[in-house]
């Protein structure tokens, strides 16, 4: 059985980040429209049934340069975004030692250690200084 999908599966592009990226989105949409009107659930199920459909057919593809090309230009387009989200994770996972300030000026943000007390923080990038409690 094994064997048989590993061979089915052979030169098929197989799961990727668009295909995750759209099967989060159908099963949103399926919980969103537990608590809309069933007209707007309606709708939003079939644009999550479509989604579904679209991420077995990129699996199962076997134009595989195709849809690594798909891939590589979703992941091109939404790169600030995973960017924005991976440094809140990294700041959220270090906030119990460091403190996070954005520089006034150029809006670089920097990380301070915690329990400092009152310190003048100079922005590497610009050289603005300013005072913050830490
Ligand atoms: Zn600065």
């Amino acid at each position: 059985m094994r064997e048989k999908l590993i061979r089915f599966m052979t030169g098929r592009n197989g799961a990727d980040n668009l295909s995750r990226a759209v099967s989060f989105i159908a099963i949103a949409l399926l919980v969103i429209g537990l608590f809309t009107k069933a007209e707007v659930s309606r709708v939003l199920w079939v644009f999550a049934v479509l989604g579904v459909a679209y991420v077995y057919f990129r699996i199962f593809s076997r134009n595989v340069y195709k849809r690594q090309a798909e891939n590589r230009k979703y992941l091109n387009m939404t790169s600030g975004i995973r960017a924005y989200f991976r440094g809140l994770r990294e700041r959220w996972s270090q906030r119990k030692d460091y403190k996070f300030y954005r520089c006034p000026s150029c809006r670089t943000l920097l990380r301070v250690p915690r329990g400092k007390g009152k310190i003048k923080l100079v922005c590497r990038k610009c050289g603005t200084s300013f005072i913050k409690k830490t």
